[in-house]
């Protein structure tokens, strides 16, 4: 057979069944430990390793195009892998509206050890081109970002870290399109991340995060960062990850089909200012998105004329639920000042537009029909 389609990898894996007894559900191999059979035997410990993480670890590696994938705790533990790769007097070029934990970890954490960190706008090349330092050994991308969906080009940031005289490396977090939509490492990344947290395992019942890498060398150092920080993902919750990807085909069509029909809606809609949809043709990402994804996503922001009201918006809904997170079934409305971004500062949040008028929304794979009515529920109690 020839290699099979994207929709078959997801629901097969890479073993797919478990080998010694036929179980067609991978087993949940629930140990810290191993009886060494043999010598070389392959497990010893399960911080180390363990047999169903590896399952998913394969899978999202098949998944991404890569070599090695790496199965960890959280999203921001997949992070604080990637970080560990730097040094103290070493320079990260990264997104300017990067996730909230990720900006946390940075400023709260790692500026602690003498890293320095510098956000850039990486939808502007020449301001990507300009940022470079003799010392940036790293290129941190999210895209599209959140909450703002700006859009950056992979290829061609990873062409201009290609071109800098230190060779930068170029991380990509694709927590938002996945694998399904977008696969950073056939665009010239080599590593990519996830919170699989959201799309992932898409159901809001476990948080999880992925890393794949290309080449020897950098899985040698995820490997290390995973048994010695003690970050990896634990058998059951690697478990519900599997589970989940085997559906994201079909999860990720619907998710977007819904996110054009709410852009749609919201866009007519009087008391809303402006839709933030990559998947909108007048989207100042939607010609780069078209070239490097064969998706949208399904994840939107927009921004009520008023702020008079939005709190009510917010929990005004009889299906759509108010609630931090992103990437599951259900549809969330997430207020991004008070929750996911509470801990930049406001200066800083009032730069990247996230102000007391703009609100996120995940749209989820209910009806569409009930969705729509739901939000027009909800900016019915906004002001004017
Ligand atoms: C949620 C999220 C993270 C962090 O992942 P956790 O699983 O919550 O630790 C990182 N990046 C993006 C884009 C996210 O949405």
């Amino acid at each position: 057979m020839d290699k099979p389609a994207f929709a078959s990898r997801a629901v097969h894996g890479c073993q797919g069944h478990d080998p010694h007894t036929g179980a067609l559900s991978f087993p949940i191999y629930q140990t810290s430990t191993y009886v060494n059979a043999e010598d070389d035997w392959p497990y010893c410990y399960s911080r180390v390793q363990n047999p169903t993480r590896e399952e998913l670890e394969k899978t999202v590696a098949l998944l991404e195009e890569g070599d090695y994938g790496f199965a960890f705790a959280s999203g921001l533990a997949a992070v604080l892998a990637v970080f560990s790769l730097t040094k103290a007097g070493d320079h990260v070029l990264i997104s300017d509206d990067v996730y909230g934990g990720t900006y946390r970890l940075i400023e709260q954490i790692w500026r602690r050890y003498n890293i320095d960190f510098t956000y850039v706008d990486m939808g502007d090349l020449d301001a990507v081109k300009a940022a470079f330092r003799p010392e940036t050994v790293m290129v941190f991308i999210e895209t599209p970002t959140n909450p703002m969906m700006k859009v950056a080009d992979i290829a061609a940031v990873s062409a201009l870290a290609g071109e800098a005289a230190s060779r930068p490396l170029v991380v990509v977090d694709n927590t938002f399109l996945t694998p399904y939509y977008q696969r950073p490492l056939t665009l010239g990344a080599d590593i990519v991340l996830h919170s699989a947290t959201k799309f992932l395992a898409g159901h809001h019942d476990t948080t999880a995060g992925l890393i794949v890498t290309k080449g020897d060398a950098l899985a040698e150092s995820m490997r290390l960062f995973l048994k010695t920080e003690g970050t990896g993902l634990a058998p059951f919750d690697s478990w519900l990850t599997l589970r989940g990807i085997k559906t994201l085909p079909l999860r990720m069509d619907k998710h977007q089909a819904n996110a054009v029909a709410a852009a749609e809606f919201l866009q007519n809609h009087p008391k809303v200012e402006k839709v933030y949809f990559v998947g909108l043709p007048e989207h100042p990402g939607y010609a780069v998105s078209q070239k490097q994804a064969s998706g949208f996503g399904g994840m939107l922001s927009f921004s009520l004329k008023s702020s008079a009201g939005a709190e009510k918006v917010l929990r005004g809904g009889d299906m759509i639920l108010f609630a931090e997170s992103l990437g599951g079934v259900e549809t969330l409305i997430t207020y991004p000042m008070t929750q996911t971004h509470a801990s930049i500062p406001k200066d800083v949040r009032d730069k990247m537009g996230i102000t007391d008028r703009l609100l996120r929304l995940s749209v989820g794979i209910e009806d569409t029909g009930d969705i729509l009515r739901d939000l027009e529920k909800m900016l019915a109690l906004a002001g004017d």
